[in-house]
């Protein structure tokens, strides 16, 4: 105990220190312990210091210095001594089950608080409303629905079931755990419905999936506050309604809710989403007009906003005008240099994070392996990829693996590449193998190529991108029954393929484009670009790549197929909408094909327009017949 280096708490403690194994219950000692650490809570080692007389003085084992001291450690993350502190009590009271399961919640150890609840029942302590609101707070966050129903049956049993604080943890509850149905009964019976239980259990409904449930319960609400109409918006960002999403906002300005800076997060992410630019500029004024400051959470949003719209420049501007950078500022800077093939940014970013202390999480490696892969930077990104245990203790986990397996597999070492994805046995997910199918593409190496192909067909939780990938590969092998085969699997699962959608911001508003669409009020004008563009590309060499296509139409097919993939009509559209040398920047769901890449390339070249897209895994940015990511996505 360093007690020398806090001399007034000796000094009081010291006439009082009597036999360390017996316990008092003196009014005195206790006030005395609880005004010490109430003056003293902020540094732990004091804290320490003053367990350590309250057990010399036998002052420890009082229920309230217990508590007091219990619920110190847990504010200062100090989960082990609390633990400790627990279990050396004698008969720990409701109120001190309470603090530590608490305790275990905010550090995330929802296992533990989950335990403790059932050591206290088996123990028959009275549970109260408090402790349990704290367990399901637990449940909650773990998504245990077993433990969960366990506790909705004690709650039951003690005749608690009408308090309104536990009622809408069982909502969230149900909600997380996609029981929608349950969520339903318990919020019929809260009594009085007002916008906080009505929030809650729109917030269940979007957890589900439900989305027009949820505008049910939205509608139907007499009053709404900030909370409110922030979690609307959420809510439909995060079930893909993006375009809704900022609609909402509108119509909360409109009624005069003044947003607030979880709000302005979630707009943010819409337009991040949709790629609206345009927009986004908007919000990022519109955030000064409402005073809301600039701190790192809404740093970070604007950076993934302005990155993940194109503008990798203001992204930049706006990183070094933030005074006070945390780790998630880093990230979405370094993620945003990656994804724009920025490589050697993106690890210069990570190291100057280092030289500022800044420790880096799992996120940041993510990025930072991303930039490697996307830069073909294969001995930078083995060694930054060892060092996250090493270095900085922690454990990759399988979308690090996955950076591994895709930064092998570009450069053609796909034995290794290979090795990894055996070394992780079931671990391995189908993105890793997708992306090492993808390689051995690339690289015409079909003898490791089956082997992934194999391990793809057999993985249980394959999508209909994977299908579409391994038919694709198979395709590109002239292995026609093999594809055939890979479709029909998909077809009896009843999987469609993810139609193809691109989207364009023209003037404030998004224009979007599936593949072979008619619908735009313009196409007769789009169509005709198109075909002013596909003759003026042949005239520059090009040909159509029909092997990309299925094979079962004929090449003439295959050549229309191709000739209309979504990305093409968002870019003759904004062609034939903006003024000449106007930046085009399009948004797609998916890969961008070989046949559009190298299409793409020349519309840039023939029209002099530079043209940013955005497709599932990176920025291409198309200017003058070249493309920023080299031919490598
Ligand atoms: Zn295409
Ligand atoms: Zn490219």
């Amino acid at each position: 105990m360093i007690i020398s280096s806090v001399p007034a708490i000796t000094l009081n403690l010291q006439h009082h220190s009597s036999n360390p194994h017996s316990t008092s219950n003196d009014p005195y000692l206790r006030r005395n312990v609880i005004s010490l650490l109430l003056k003293n809570r902020r540094n732990p080692k004091h804290v320490q210091s003053i367990h350590g007389h309250a057990i010399k003085t036998g002052t420890s084992q009082d229920p309230f210095v217990a508590f007091e001291l219990l619920r110190q450690y847990c504010k200062l993350n100090s989960i082990d001594h609390a633990t400790k502190l627990f279990y050396y009590t004698q008969n720990p009271n409701v109120y001190l089950y309470t603090s530590l399961i608490d305790g275990f919640v905010s550090f995330g150890s929802y296992t533990d608080a989950i335990n403790l609840f059932g050591q206290m029942v088996r123990g028959h302590i009275l549970a109260d409303r408090y402790v349990v609101t704290a367990v399901l707070k637990a449940c909650v966050l773990q998504r245990a629905l077993g433990s969960g129903r366990e506790v909705h049956g004690l709650v039951l049993k003690y005749g608690l079931s009408l308090d309104r604080s536990i009622a809408l943890k069982l909502v969230e509850l149900y909600g997380k755990c996609g029981i929608l149905e349950d969520a339903w009964k318990v919020f019929d019976e809260i009594p009085e419905r007002d916008v906080v239980a009505s929030t809650v259990m729109m917030g269940s409904c979007f957890d589900c999936g439900m989305v027009e449930e949820a505008v049910g319960v939205f509608n139907e609400m007499r009053s709404r506050d900030t909370v409110c109409w922030t979690l609307m918006i959420d809510g439909l960002v995060r079930n893909g309604e993006f375009n809704r999403g900022l609609e909402m906002f509108r119509e909360m300005q409109v009624k005069g809710v003044r947003p607030n800076e979880i709000t302005f997060v979630c707009v943010l992410s819409a337009c991040s989403q949709l790629g609206a630019l345009e927009l986004g500029r908007w919000i990022h004024a519109y955030l000064g007009k409402c005073d809301i400051a600039v701190n790192w959470f809404v740093a970070g949003a604007l950076i993934n906003m302005y990155s993940r719209c194109g503008d990798i420049d203001e992204a930049h501007v706006l990183f070094d005008g933030v005074k006070v950078k945390d780790v998630s500022t880093y990230n979405s800077m370094i993620g945003g240099l990656a994804m724009h093939g920025k490589s050697i940014e993106a690890v210069q970013l990570f190291r100057e994070m280092l030289t500022q202390r800044v420790r880096p999480n799992g996120i940041t490696f993510v990025g930072v392996l991303n930039a490697c892969s996307h830069g073909g930077l294969v001995d930078l990104g083995c060694e930054i990829f060892q060092s996250m245990k090493r270095v900085h203790g922690i454990e990759p986990a399988v979308e690090h693996y996955g950076c591994l397996v895709d930064i092998l597999g570009r450069v053609g070492r796909l034995e290794e590449a290979f090795d990894f994805v055996l070394r992780m046995g079931g671990q391995a997910d189908d993105k890793m193998l997708c992306s090492l199918l993808s390689a051995c593409k690339i690289h015409r190496n079909i003898e490791i190529g089956e082997k992934v192909a194999n391990l793809l067909s057999e993985h249980s939780g394959i999508d209909s991108g994977s299908f579409i990938m391994l038919s694709n590969f198979y395709a590109s092998l002239g292995r026609w029954n093999n594809a055939a085969e890979v479709r029909e699997k998909m077809e009896k699962r009843g999987m469609i393929k993810e139609p193809g959608c691109s989207s364009i911001e023209v003037n404030n508003a998004i224009h979007e484009f599936l593949s072979g669409d008619l619908r735009h009020p313009e196409r007769k004008k789009i169509y005709k670009k198109l075909e002013e563009l596909n003759y003026l590309a042949k005239l520059e060499g090009y040909s159509p790549a029909t092997e990309v296509a299925l094979h079962d139409i004929d090449d003439e097919q295959k050549e229309l197929a191709l000739a209309v993939h979504s990305e093409r009509l968002a870019i003759c559209y904004g062609l034939i909408s903006t003024r000449p040398f106007t930046t085009l920047r399009v948004g797609k769901n998916l890969r961008i094909c070989a046949d559009c890449h190298a299409m793409i390339k020349l519309i840039a070249k023939i029209t002099r327009r530079k043209i940013v897209v955005r497709d599932r895994n990176r920025f291409h940015h198309f200017e003058n017949g070249d493309c920023s990511c080299d031919d490598y996505w």
